[in-house]
């Protein structure tokens, strides 16, 4: 019998990198959910309960970092490792996400050589 996927929303307001991270993750067996704005999010977050989340930083109606907060405000949501996904890292983005609660960020451009080792990565530790 196979094995549960692991199931991962991505919070991305842009398209293409929606269905490039998708083609990638669900080669890997991974079982992918998305959204394009922050109430979407919650949505899918309530609706999946997904296992990990790879969070936007730039996104219209609310920045990664709210969300990252306001996701972790929850009881309920407060263990699923929230990873940042940001362009920015030389304007402090890397210390901001930590500090608004995400556990990891990763560096766009995404580099989908590495994406599934650095998931991984990031799983084991909020699991530890
Ligand atoms: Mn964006």
């Amino acid at each position: 019998m196979a094995e549960k996927p692991v199931t991962i929303l991505y919070v991305e307001d842009n398209f293409e990198n929606r269905i490039l991270v998708r083609r990638v993750l669900e080669s890997e067996g991974y079982q992918m959910f998305e959204a394009g704005t922050a109430n979407k999010a919650f949505e899918q977050i309530e609706k999946n309960l997904p296992d990990l989340i790879l969070m936007d930083i730039n996104m219209p109606d609310m920045d990664g970092y709210t969300l990252t907060a306001k996701i972790k405000e929850n009881p309920a949501y407060r263990n699923i490792p929230i990873i940042a996904v940001t362009a920015n890292v030389m304007r402090g983005d890397k210390e901001r996400s930590l500090e608004a609660g995400c556990d990891g960020y990763i560096q766009k451009p995404i580099d989908i050589d590495i994406l599934t080792e650095q998931i991984e990565r990031y799983r084991k530790k909020a699991h530890s």
